[in-house]
């Protein structure tokens, strides 16, 4: 267990606290933690879609030209 500094006001807290009991703030280091994975989250539910709307771009651009040579 190793102690911190709190971000607020100062005080040296354990690193395996979520609130620091002097100030009552979140620490930093798990609303990153929780940012992180939210964020991957939310890449993991947009990245096929990303990847999906990537495809259909690429497919539209080569295709194009085949509908060209068939007169289309
Ligand atoms: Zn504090």
């Amino acid at each position: 267990m190793a102690l911190i500094t709190c971000s607020e006001c100062k005080r040296e807290i354990s690193d395996q606290a979520t609130v620091c009991p002097g100030c009552g703030v979140h620490i930093e280091k798990n609303i990153n933690k929780r940012a992180q994975a939210t964020l991957e989250k939310v890449i993991l539910k947009i990245l096929p879609v990303a990847i999906f709307i990537i495809v259909i771009i690429f497919l539209e651009s080569v295709s194009k030209p085949i509908f060209r040579i068939f007169g289309l």
